[in-house]
């Protein structure tokens, strides 16, 4: 998978170079170029702002940047046309399911957004490029789109075959089968007087089978009763 990240602070991604990420983009599992947007103006300053039209508090990323940087992005790419995704609050929410949807995509631009957002126009013109989605991390504001970005590459990068060593161990985790995880325990079998529950130390199955289920039903009533149907 190539994905193209555009951002005026392109050393937020540095962290990308670590750990299964890193052995991704090393082994090449992962391409992921990191553009500065300021690449793409054309004057001393190389500005990216504005004022908004109609007022109001705070600047606006101009349009003209963008243009450039998707235009070139989107000319060498081949095969399909890429998902350009923008970070945005006002974006739909992004789950594990999307994640899902994005790990099968050939091509990802992300577009960061800083400042208070980006000249509604490019939104409408990335579109005539690829598809384009709007998302949101959760229901707050972030300072700009390179938390979000790094987040979305992070969950979408574990689900290429390859990234993660075993599996299996995707399957079983929070979210993949719309339920929180069971809790885990490792050794030793009792620590500062708490034991792990006796059931995992039975070598029953079965029982630990269903045990877990019970966990993971019970955890998500009382943590995220929201994700459990009526
Ligand atoms: N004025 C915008 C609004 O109210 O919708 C918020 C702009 S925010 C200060 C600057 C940038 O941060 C956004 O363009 C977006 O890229 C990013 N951002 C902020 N909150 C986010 C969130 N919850 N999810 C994804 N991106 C976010």
């Amino acid at each position: 998978m190539r994905v193209d990240v555009v951002s005026i602070f392109p050393s937020y991604f540095d962290g990308l170079e670590l750990s299964l990420l890193g052995k991704a983009r090393a082994s090449g599992i992962l391409e992921l170029r990191v553009h500065d947007l300021r690449d793409w103006t054309s004057d001393r300053h190389r500005t990216v702002d504005d004022t908004p039209y109609g007022g109001g508090a705070g600047m606006v990323m101009k349009p003209e940047p963008w243009g450039l940087a998707l235009d070139e992005l989107t000319s060498d790419a081949g095969g399909d046309a890429p998902t350009i995704i923008f970070p945005s609050p006002a974006g739909e929410v992004f789950r594990q399911a999307t994640a899902r949807q994005l790990a099968v995509r050939e091509h990802l631009i992300i577009g960061c957004g800083r400042y208070e957002g980006i000249d509604e126009r490019v939104f409408e013109y990335a579109a005539t490029l690829g598809e384009v989605r709007l998302m949101s991390l959760g229901d707050y504001v972030l300072n700009g789109g390179e938390v979000a970005a790094m987040a979305m590459i992070e969950a979408v990068g574990r689900l290429i075959p390859g990234v993660v060593g075993n599996p299996e161990s995707l399957v079983e985790e929070s979210h993949e089968d719309g339920l929180l995880e069971y809790p885990s325990y490792t050794k030793p079998s009792t620590w500062r007087e708490r034991a792990v529950p006796d059931v995992l130390l039975s070598g029953n199955h079965g029982a630990i089978v269903s045990w877990r289920r019970e966990q993971q039903i019970e955890r998500t009533r009382t943590r995220r009763p929201d994700l459990l149907p009526e």
